[in-house]
């Protein structure tokens, strides 16, 4: 089962004719969640062929306009494509006032329902059969969220040999153990999904975490993760910049990654002074092997472990 992160706006505070504002996809199941709202992101789905009537969920990492202000824009095109479907707004403080003074004054017609979920205490903010968001407060310079999407760990391999061995008519019967629900044969016994199946397989983890400083908690927060999406707007000669703007350097996002040991690193939220991005990359090098400047429109698929 495929999960795709497309990348479709990296760069920081102000966008260059290479780079959009923050937007990053995460395509699950058919599903589309978004983490920050860039201007202009529905012409970078456009591009990405993200199309916009799936179910969809947006994740606000903080009320800086870089971040938040390609919502109205967003939610006027799909009104204009005659979405129906619920979408979920997901943010810090001011989210809501923000999507309903959108509302209010930018004279169009919505056409589905907006939920808006303000987050104050962060922990699980959403909660779905297959997957969680959890978020924390990192160290910007307004309150600001890291998120992670955490699968739950998938039901084991199914041995059909084990299966037969228990007498277990090959059909439905096979499919609800495979999916981890115990069974009732016809002659009364019951076989529990433990007896068929291998060790439970981990979900996939991605985190996000918005504009920060480095910060202590963040490793912790992306332990083991498959993929951390970093902030990295100035590069390490710059560090004493990036503390006062509430950012981070390459070799501080490879640091963190490291603590946390995260399987594969990408640094974004870009400075525009960067026209090219060896730099940046050379910088997290030193620290973690496997890190990329995000780019935009680029793609990554984590495919599932069967460890
Ligand atoms: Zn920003
Ligand atoms: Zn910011």
């Amino acid at each position: 089962m495929s999960l795709r992160v497309v990348f479709l706006g990296t760069a920081g505070s102000i966008p260059t004719l290479q780079r959009s504002l923050p937007a990053i996809a995460v395509q699950r199941k058919g599903e589309l969640i978004l983490f920050d709202c860039g201007e202009g992101v529905q012409r970078q789905m456009i591009s990405a062929g993200i199309g916009f009537h799936r179910k969809t969920k947006i994740f606000i990492t903080h009320m800086h306009g870089d971040h938040v202000l390609g919502l109205p824009g967003l939610f006027q095109t799909m009104s204009l494509l005659d979405r129906e479907r619920k979408l979920e707004v997901y943010g810090p403080s001011g989210i809501r006032a923000f999507v309903e003074a959108t509302q209010q004054t930018v004279q169009f017609t919505l056409t589905f329902p907006i939920e808006v979920f303000e987050i104050e205490d962060p922990s699980v903010v959403c909660k779905e059969r297959e997957y969680e968001v959890h978020a924390i407060w990192v160290d910007h310079v307004i309150p600001s969220l890291a998120y992670a999407l955490t699968e739950k760990p998938r039901p084991g391999k199914f041995h059909p040999e084990k299966a037969r061995s228990l007498e277990v008519p090959e059909g439905p019967l096979w499919s609800k153990l495979q999916h981890g629900s115990a069974v009732e044969l016809p002659n009364g016994r019951v076989v529990n999904p433990e007896e068929v199946l291998g060790p439970p397989r981990p979900g996939r983890k991605i985190v996000y975490t918005g504009d920060t400083r480095p910060v202590k908690n963040l490793a912790e927060f992306a332990e083991n993760a498959d993929l951390l999406i970093h902030d990295a707007t100035f590069d390490d000669e710059l560090w004493e910049k990036a503390r006062e703007d509430g950012h981070s350097t390459p070799s501080q996002a490879a640091e963190t990654a490291k603590r946390a040991g995260a399987k594969r690193l990408v640094l974004t939220h870009i400075s525009a002074r960067y026209k090219e991005s060896s730099l940046l990359l050379e910088q997290a090098k030193k620290v973690v092997p496997r890190v990329d400047v995000a780019e935009d429109f680029m793609k990554i698929d984590l495919p599932l472990s069967d460890v």
